[in-house]
């Protein structure tokens, strides 16, 4: 029997250890440092590095990856109990070594690299002594990637790489690029583009601007708009083989998506929170009653009013409906160890994700009225974030497509005029089926038997 919803106690205790580091030592790292993946931030790494090592101590530093790539091999199931702990800190990827991109820029090397590029740019990576860059999306196209323009010509040893990519996140703290450009315009998309590791300080690389999301400064964005004009890198800096982009695309992406679930359930727990906490904090005046000459006004907390146990039901009843296709996308990862047996499931998790994020942060922030609204309290980056997760990573229609062209692999089309639910033809057949038995008991009870 496979189902199964307790955690190991052994694991349990590693959960609770995390728990508590994370609200002592970690979430108040938001409030203090920079940027995550600034590696140049002495202060930042002042803090962090001992941190890191607690971590690794307690066995836990890049528990995504396997053994051999010096995780502890969890699998996804227990990955997603411990992501949805460090997804309340902007900070806690970095602090447990799985920060994204890096970390499925870690795992694309890892499966694609020669050892040369694993020696030269994995393992700086899984120590946590670098940033890294996915440098895909271009201006013109980000859904569809079949668009993209930007190239890569063999020149002798070189490849020669021309074109403009968009929304390359940590651009500007990264030591190298993963470039994905069309490499055979003669053949489909699919099969003519591929994937170059493109060292940072490479002559022809310019960041024209950092990007950054909803109210975010200039100076703060951290989204690169880059021109790659004439860009060379030697031959050997091709990953995984030419042509082989969308594939190496589709391994990267998958964990991706689910790991950006996993950390999703943390952000929502956490507005919902903070909703429980206000409904039963703020107190409004009792329905029908006015205030009697000398005497204080009956209030009520807004936790006894019906339609704001609505919004709680609601949300609670999302966040778990939410969190079990998560933990059950997980379980179907670990058992096909293959990202393209479990698309439909991921591709499900990722329009889910925006929906109840929006949702539970969106009641959250009404709940606290003026205050929530404020920049006092996190609820509009959280929104924010909410419609991050339903472009990154692929709008949430494509999402949605996939789910519906995989599901409808397991239908037929009826054949003739009738659907197969059309219920006389239903009962004619129930009818076929027992008309003996029923007989038989109609006969008996004219008897009286
Ligand atoms: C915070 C953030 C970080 C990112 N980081 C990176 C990164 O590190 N590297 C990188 O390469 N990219 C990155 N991206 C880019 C991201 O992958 C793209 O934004 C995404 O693929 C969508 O592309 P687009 O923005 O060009 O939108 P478009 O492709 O223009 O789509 C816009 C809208 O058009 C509609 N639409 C598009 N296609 C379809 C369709 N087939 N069917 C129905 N409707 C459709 C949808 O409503 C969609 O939301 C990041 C984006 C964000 C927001």
């Amino acid at each position: 029997m496979g189902w199964d919803f307790e955690t190991e106690p052994e694991y349990q205790e590693k959960l609770d250890w995390v728990d508590r580091f994370m609200r002592r030592d970690v979430e108040p790292l938001d409030y203090v440092l920079g940027d995550a993946y600034d590696k140049t931030d002495q202060r930042a790494l002042a803090v962090v590095r001992p941190l890191q090592a607690t971590v690794r101590e307690q066995g836990l530093w890049a528990a995504h990856l396997k053994p051999e790539m010096g995780g502890q091999g969890y699998g996804q199931v227990k990955l997603a109990l411990l992501n949805e702990l460090l997804g309340r800190s902007r900070w806690a990827p970095t602090v447990f070594g799985c920060q994204a991109p890096d970390s499925g820029n870690a795992e694309i090397l890892a499966h694609f690299g020669t050892d040369e590029q694993k020696a030269k740019y994995l393992q700086p990576l899984l120590d946590g002594a670098i940033s890294s860059c996915y440098s895909m999306t271009e201006p013109h196209a980000g859904a569809d990637p079949t668009l993209f323009r930007t190239t890569a010509v063999r020149d002798g040893d070189e490849w020669v790489i021309n074109g403009e990519k968009w929304f390359s996140s940590n651009a500007r703290y990264a030591s190298f690029f993963l470039v994905m450009a069309v490499t055979n315009p003669e053949v489909s998309a699919y099969e003519g583009m591929s994937m170059f590791i493109v060292p940072a300080e490479t002559p022809g690389v310019t960041i024209l601007r950092n990007v950054g999301t909803g109210s975010e400064s200039a100076a703060d964005g951290s989204h690169g708009y880059l021109r790659y004009e004439d860009v060379r890198v030697p031959a050997d800096h091709l990953l995984g083989g030419e042509g082989g982009a969308f594939g190496i695309a589709q391994t990267r992406l998958g964990g991706g998506r689910i790991h950006h679930a996993m950390r999703t359930i943390a952000q929502v727990r956490k507005a919902f929170d903070m909703m429980c906490e206000r409904a039963l904090s703020r107190q409004v005046r009792k329905s029908g009653t006015g205030r009697a000459p000398g005497s204080a006004v009956e209030t009520v907390p807004l936790a006894s009013l019906q339609l704001t146990q609505e919004k709680i039901a609601d949300s609670w009843i999302e966040i778990e409906q939410f969190r079990l296709l998560v933990l059950r996308t997980a379980w179907l990862i670990d058992k096909h160890q293959d990202y393209r047996k479990v698309r439909k499931d991921i591709a499900a998790v990722k329009a889910a994700m925006p929906t109840v994020f929006f949702d539970v942060v969106q009641r959250a922030m009404h709940l606290h009225g003026a205050l929530g609204i404020s920049n006092e309290m996190p609820f509009a980056k959280m929104m924010v974030n909410a419609q991050v997760m339903a472009i990154a990573d692929g709008p949430t229609e494509v999402h949605k497509i996939t789910v519906a062209r995989q599901v409808l692999k397991g239908y037929r089309p009826v054949e003739g005029l009738w659907p197969s639910g059309h219920l006389p033809a239903r009962r004619e057949a129930a009818r076929a089926r027992y008309a003996d038995l029923l007989e038989h008991l109609v006969g008996n009870d004219e008897t009286g038997s």
